[in-house]
């Protein structure tokens, strides 16, 4: 069997003094190289490990023929957003957990030849607009019945455009001043260039989705005057952005922030281009991360390339047990990141000017298993001791941001928060409100939230098929 290609990344030592993009991307040959290894399986376990059904087999065949735009264009049918997906989906338990190379060996390197073929696409659009538009240009719109989706989240997006795609006439609503949801304000420059996010957003542009931010729906306006205005249905995509804390005694000192200010302040309002853009950020020496899914490798990594000299991810179960993408737990490391596991904050102390400087933390062992099948960690009597910080973020969790659901009479939601919404349609128990990605599950991945937003679309397009949403 054939190499797996892996993908050209920066050094370590020279990646974790700047923000520019760790891994670097396929050179066309290596991209046909590592496309050749691809066995073209006829029962393509790969796409039902997608859960957007991508036609990974025909895609990566386009690739070995070097039609790499016409391989983009394949991925599009089913996904918007490659070069994101291609960028931050957790493969190795999707497609790639799946895909019949890796029974023997490595599987396919499918997220890296997605990535690879949409940013092929992109480059060919910036150096040849006119060519990319006949690979990209929208289908007339033929329905013109309005729709609105909002939030501007990869559930969002997906769900625009699917619908204008249908030929819907679609406005999406954002509250923040700029567009993307997480892939924005939360996941960082050196695993998502802003400048990515910001070509998959005009693509979706260029089907006619009519963007306005600055909008707070619930807020700025409701949507019941969403209704009033004509929208016959409405997609509710609005994440979850509320952050959870410990609990603790000492979460409240200066010097302590939850991962979703932490990245927010560097992302949205850009202070890793410092002093370009002077946002007040505090980053110490010292940095402590509590959690261990993506959030908190993100924010580990974004206090590196801050200047910290010390960053520990503090985490109170095993290795096996971290949610966070293998490679970037890997990558991480490589950079200096810290890992503390079995290891659990009991409180933060703080010194007479209210500045955090101290984590008490307690060792774990692991005992039986709790309600979700990991094994419950343990505190060991006796073991607590401090660590010296000055910067802590928290990164345990989010919840289902709360204002649209507060603010929208007769929408169900479960004891969360969440929107409670019919899997095969994501219609809620308001028929002309659908609903999906982290706002329907809670905090889970960009591609979910994409699938969601697929499946809304459909369900949007059968009720207004139907005839209901357009009664008057
Ligand atoms: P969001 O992306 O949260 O978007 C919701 C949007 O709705 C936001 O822009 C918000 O401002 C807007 N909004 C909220 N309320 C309103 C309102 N009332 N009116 C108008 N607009 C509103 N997943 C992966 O697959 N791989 C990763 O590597 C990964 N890394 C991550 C790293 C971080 C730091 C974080 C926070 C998450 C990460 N995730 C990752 C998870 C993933 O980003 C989310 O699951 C996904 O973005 C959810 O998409 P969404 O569209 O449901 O919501
Ligand atoms: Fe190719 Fe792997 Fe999919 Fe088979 S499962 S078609 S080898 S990508």
């Amino acid at each position: 069997m054939r190499e797996r290609v892996e993908m050209p990344k920066q050094s370590p030592a020279l990646r974790r003094e700047n923000f520019n993009e760790v891994a670097l991307g396929f050179q066309p040959e290596q991209a046909v190289e590592e496309a050749r290894r691809c066995l073209q399986c006829k029962n393509q376990p790969c796409v039902g490990g997608c859960p957007v059904s991508v036609p990974i087999p025909d895609f990566i065949k386009l690739i070995t023929e070097e039609k790499f735009a016409e391989a983009a264009r394949k991925i599009k049918e089913k996904n918007a957003l490659p070069a994101i997906c291609g960028r931050v989906c957790p493969q190795e338990s999707q497609c790639e957990g799946v895909c019949t190379l890796g029974k023997k060996g490595k599987p396919v390197a499918i997220g890296s030849l997605e990535r690879f073929a949409a940013d092929w696409e992109r480059n060919l659009a910036m150096s040849d607009r006119q060519a990319a538009a006949s690979l990209t240009s929208p289908e007339p719109a033929k329905k013109r019945v309005k729709v609105a989706v909002v939030g501007s989240g990869p559930a969002g997006l997906t769900a625009a455009a699917d619908l204008a795609r249908m030929g819907y006439q679609v406005a999406m609503f954002e509250s923040l001043h700029a567009t993307g949801g997480v892939l924005r304000y939360g996941i960082p420059e050196f695993r998502l260039p802003k400048g990515i996010l910001e070509q998959e957003v005009a693509y979706v542009r260029s089907l006619g989705v009519d963007i306005q931010t600055n909008v707070i729906i619930g807020q700025t306006i409701s949507v019941e005057e969403l209704r009033t205005e004509g929208y016959a249905a409405i997609f509710v995509g609005t994440g979850a952005g509320l952050p959870y804390f410990l609990g603790i005694p000492g979460e409240n000192l200066n010097g302590v922030y939850s991962a979703n200010e932490f990245l927010t302040r560097v992302n949205l309002m850009k202070a890793y281009l410092f002093p370009e853009y002077d946002t007040p950020i505090q980053v110490g020496k010292r940095v402590a991360v509590v959690g261990a899914g993506n959030v908190a490798m993100d924010s580990a990594r974004t206090a590196l390339r801050l200047g910290a000299e010390e960053v520990s991810i503090v985490y109170r179960r095993s290795r096996e047990e971290m949610p966070a993408r293998h490679e970037e737990i890997e990558n991480a490391e490589e950079e200096g990141v810290q890992l503390r596991l079995l290891t659990n904050p009991a409180r933060l102390l703080g010194d007479d000017k209210g500045w955090v400087k101290g984590m008490e933390v307690i060792r774990m062992e692991l005992g039986e298993p709790d309600a979700s099948g990991r094994r419950r960690p343990v505190p060991v009597p006796g073991s607590e001791m401090v660590l010296p910080v000055d910067t802590v973020v928290i990164a345990v969790g989010q919840g289902p941001n709360p204002l649209l659901v507060k603010r929208t009479h007769g929408l169900s939601t479960n004891k969360h928060g969440n929107i409670q919404a019919d899997e095969a349609t994501g219609q809620t128990s308001l028929p002309y409100i659908f609903a999906g990605g982290d706002i329907v599950t809670g905090a889970a991945t960009v591609i979910a939230a994409m699938g969601a937003g697929k499946t809304a679309a459909r369900g949007i397009d059968d009720y207004l098929k139907s005839g209901k949403g357009t009664e008057k």
